[in-house]
């Protein structure tokens, strides 16, 4: 095994490793919860590693990175999960590769990719994502919206609203982050029943979005390793 190769098994095995153990404690099956590699920053080279590794589910932040890497990986069957703040001309370029968009957050937003999946002749996925201390400036609609969004999605040709996404705010601790996340994640069920995505856990708090019920995980530095300093 080259280098690079052998570096992603070891920390694929360890993320699985504590996936496994958070599973174990909070009495979940570790078949509920979806491992998403985050690849920004790093190559497309390293898509294809952690694909021969059995990684399907690739998350990306920025459509500028993220298009051509999944253009260089198309003859693979990855489900790429667009997981940044979306501006909403960015819409038509992320209909053509992602299957679910986790970063929702408003009206405009909603139609913007309604009008490029149309186009693309695909159906998004597409999560609300929720701001959890209230201050939506880093994206993130405030709890009182979430409603309103997941009605919206829910009625957009082209679009399936799939649940609910978070970044735990560095301000809070994560477990009481991700428990309010729960109220959010049951107003979208009310919309739509089969919407039981809970996008949540990073590298850091992977063990806490386990513990309150989380189904994705969106890990990039413990897979990959510390990304450069430009780059959240
Ligand atoms: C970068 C990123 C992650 C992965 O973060 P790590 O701490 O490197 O695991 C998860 N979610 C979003 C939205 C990100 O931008």
């Amino acid at each position: 095994m080259a280098r690079r190769e052998e570096e992603l098994a070891l920390n694929l095995a360890d993320v699985r490793q504590r996936i496994a153990a958070a599973c174990a404690s909070a009495g979940r099956d570790p078949g509920e919860v979806t491992l998403i590699a985050v690849t920004k920053t790093w190559p497309a080279s390293d898509v294809r590693l952690l694909y021969e590794l059995g990684v399907r589910d690739i998350g990306e932040n920025r459509d500028a990175e993220a298009a051509p890497k999944a253009e260089a990986c198309e003859d693979l069957d990855i489900t790429w999960h667009f997981i940044g703040q979306l501006q909403t001309n960015k819409a038509a370029s992320v209909a053509r590769y992602a299957s679910v968009v986790h970063s929702v957050d408003r009206l405009r937003l909603i139609s913007a990719l309604g009008r490029a999946a149309h186009r693309a002749e695909r159906t998004l996925r597409c999560l609300v994502e929720v701001s959890l201390d209230g201050d939506p400036a880093r994206g993130g609609a405030v709890a009182a919206d979430v409603p309103a969004l997941a009605e919206a999605l829910a009625d957009e040709p082209g679009l399936v609203l799939g649940g609910v996404m978070a970044i735990a705010p560095l301000s809070m601790d994560p477990m009481e982050a991700f428990t309010k996340l729960l109220d959010s994640a049951a107003a979208v069920r009310a919309v739509r029943p089969a919407a039981t995505i809970i996008s949540a856990g990073m590298s850091a708090d992977l063990e806490a979005a386990v513990a309150i019920g989380a189904t994705h995980l969106r890990i990039g530095t413990a897979l990959l390793g510390v990304r450069g300093p430009l780059v959240r």
